[in-house]
């Protein structure tokens, strides 16, 4: 396994490697969640390239960007273990060049749910994605269903620039009892982790009201704000049925795809989970 810390060195890199090109961004800190976004790629391309890379333009001033966990030598031995062949872990002059200010904003997807709480967090994203997508020039992108509005933006920034990449939704991966894996997972006390399994189960819960032929929005957010305001640790950020590819909240009964998502607060920590209804 290769690592490249700067763009140069990557780009040589990548010049020699056999396509199709598979390629992982990440924000580093990783688990399982990551890994099988690796392994996917793995199975699917005959060069998978990693990054991590904390992007200092998704986190707004009194964010976590200065207290993100990191661990460099853990996440280049799990990549290592998972079969990536490069890994891309720039300083932020490498991403960011002194006196940069291009920056690729997508409208509409990204005024609701994350962008709504976290305002300007999606121009991050689509900036940095966008130059790493420029950077590596993969054939392939593995993004998680976890982060279900990102995978929609970046879709459909990928389309609107014309950028020759297939972007792959993967499965969000759980802890054992439910819990969505994330980096932020470090920050929960005991308390504030026992709590968090409400997210997944709450979840579980609207699933099967659906299941059982429950297509009223209301009646499904309902089902899921009462199952987190049980926990007395959680503060809600919002619970949405919204259409799966516009995200525009349903007020009608479900009739195509709906993705189900929720933002919860637990002290200082924002957790995201969701899932996709389909009829
Ligand atoms: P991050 O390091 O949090 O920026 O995440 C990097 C990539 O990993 C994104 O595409 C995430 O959606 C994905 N990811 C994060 N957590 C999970 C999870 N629990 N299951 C699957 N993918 C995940």
């Amino acid at each position: 396994m290769f690592v490249a810390r700067t763009v140069a060195e990557l780009r040589a890199a990548r010049h020699e490697a056999p396509g199709p090109i598979g390629f992982v961004p990440t924000m580093g800190y990783l688990h399982q969640g990551h890994m099988s976004l690796v392994q996917a790629a793995r199975i699917d391309c005959a060069t998978v390239v990693a990054s991590i890379f904390v992007n200092p333009t998704q986190f707004a001033t009194g964010e976590d960007f200065e207290r993100y966990p990191r661990n460099e030598t853990n996440d280049l031995a799990l990549l290592e273990a998972n079969g990536a062949d490069l890994v891309l872990l720039p300083g932020v002059e490498e991403v960011y060049t002194p006196g940069d200010t291009t920056r690729i904003r997508v409208d509409a997807l990204t005024e609701v749910l994350e962008g709504a709480r976290r305002p300007g967090h999606f121009i991050g994203v689509a900036t940095v994605v966008a130059k790493l997508f420029h950077i590596v020039q993969p054939d392939r992108a593995y993004f998680g269903q976890k982060d279900a509005q990102q995978l929609v933006v970046i879709r459909r920034m990928t389309r609107d620039l014309l950028l020759p990449v297939e972007v792959v939704g993967c499965p969000t991966v759980r802890e054992p009892d439910g819990l969505a894996c994330s980096s932020r997972n470090v920050y929960l006390t005991p308390e504030q982790r026992q709590q968090a399994v409400a997210l997944s189960q709450s979840l579980r819960a609207a699933e099967a009201a659906f299941a059982d032929g429950v297509r009223d929005p209301h009646t499904l957010r309902r089902l899921v704000r009462e199952r987190i305001e049980a926990q007395p640790l959680a503060a809600i950020d919002y619970i949405s049925l919204a259409d799966a590819s516009t995200l525009w909240e349903l007020n009608a009964d479900i009739e195509a795809s709906a993705l189900l998502s929720l933002a919860v607060g637990f002290g200082n920590t924002h957790l995201l989970d969701n899932t996709t209804l389909v009829p």
